[in-house]
């Protein structure tokens, strides 16, 4: 049995309703900021609790427009997490600012204890990075960001409706980043990203600098970006957004499915399960013992298991002007050699997940 990682193929495949939608858009020629866009703002916004929502170009810049929007500048410094995936760091840099790794804990997110050592006078701003469909300790990290004044941007480009005490990713920065890029929880057919916020004045600074920071069409205010979420991807967000929650409680129930058989193996441990987390796994990510041989024997099995991320970011040849040495992050460092990601959508059926426990099962079973 093979099981595939990327779902893509089946994931459209019964979906005329969402054909009929595009035929009907196409001729109204409403290509940018069109009236579908407006509406699954609207209803973005309310899916996740906050007040507005922008659509942008994608995940990366709604982290780029983000820090622009709360005067991140030049030569600034922002803490964000050593395991991330590039993007984040990317966004950072293509204002000009610095970014300063804070390293993660077994929840794959930022250690918050570790924040405050981090910031200096040049600190700006902090992004947590939901990463994995994990959350970062708001709880923790929002005090320590009140005590420094510093705003905080959310990466939850990985957890849409992932929460603490009930409060989701995205709801609790300053700005809240998501991505909509084909392989994300939430996804359309190209780029996407959405940036939420309650803050009435960065929605309106947000909505400037996706376009061009034109005021109207002849008076340009400011100096922005071209960053548009596209209207036709809008109508294929429409079309999934009332999917979000089932998805997120597919991969859920996944989720408990292989801890409850692979975490009875003692070569598996399973990362902490917080009670006052809802964890919407993006990625199902366990420690494993032996993990470059368990990780063989999986692909040798045809399951298209992965490794988030094999070689971290601040060890990166691009990265190396950061100047960090080996051995910065412990943690980051031990799990590059511990972790393991199993496929756990939504498409993902009970026997293909039989066979992924069966084959870790028997792996270790050969001692
Ligand atoms: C996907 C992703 C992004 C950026 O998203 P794009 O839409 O691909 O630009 C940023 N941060 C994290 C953690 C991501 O996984």
């Amino acid at each position: 049995m093979k099981v595939r990682y990327s779902y893509l193929p089946q994931q459209f495949a019964d979906a005329d309703d969402l054909w009929a939608a595009l035929k009907a858009f196409v001729p109204t020629g409403d290509f940018t900021l069109g009236k579908p866009l407006t509406e699954f703002e609207g209803r973005f916004a309310e899916l996740i609790g906050t007040k507005h929502a922008i659509g942008v170009g994608s995940g990366t810049d709604a982290i780029k427009l983000s820090l622009k929007a709360v005067g991140v500048c030049h030569g600034d410094e922002i803490i964000t997490a050593a395991n991330t995936f590039i993007a984040t760091v990317g966004a950072i840099n293509e204002i000009g600012a610095r970014p300063v790794f804070v390293d993660c804990d077994d929840t794959f997110c930022m250690d918050t204890s570790l924040v405050e050592q981090a910031i200096t006078p040049r600190t700006k701003a902090i992004v947590p990075v939901h990463f994995t469909g994990y959350m970062t300790d708001m709880v923790k990290l929002m005090p320590i960001a009140e005590r420094h004044k510093l705003p905080i941007i959310e990466d939850a480009c990985q957890s849409i409706l992932g929460a603490q005490n009930g409060r989701n990713a995205g709801s609790w920065g300053r700005t809240g980043a998501f991505s909509l890029h084909p392989l994300k929880n939430l996804n359309v057919w190209s780029d996407g990203g959405v940036i939420v916020t309650n803050d009435d004045a960065l929605d309106r600074s947000l909505r400037l600098l996706r376009n061009h920071g034109m005021r109207n069409r002849d008076e340009i205010e400011i100096l922005g970006y071209n960053s548009r979420l596209d209207t036709i991807q809008a109508v294929v967000g429409n079309w999934l957004i009332p999917q979000t929650l089932d998805i997120s409680e597919r991969r859920i129930d996944n989720a408990a499915y292989y801890d409850k058989h692979l975490g009875a193996l003692k070569q598996i441990r399973i990362p902490p399960r917080r009670a006052d987390m809802r964890v919407v796994y993006h990625l199902y990510v366990v420690f494993a013992e032996n993990r470059d041989a368990l990780l063989r024997h999986c692909v040798e099995q045809g399951i298209e298991a992965k490794v988030h991320y094999p070689v971290p970011l601040y060890l990166q040849d691009g990265l190396k002007f950061l100047g960090y040495k080996p051995g910065a992050f412990p943690v980051t460092d031990r799990h590059v050699h511990e972790i393991i990601t199993f496929p756990c959508d939504q498409h993902l059926s009970r026997a293909e997940q039989d066979h992924v426990i069966e084959t870790v099962r028997e792996f270790y079973g050969r001692g």
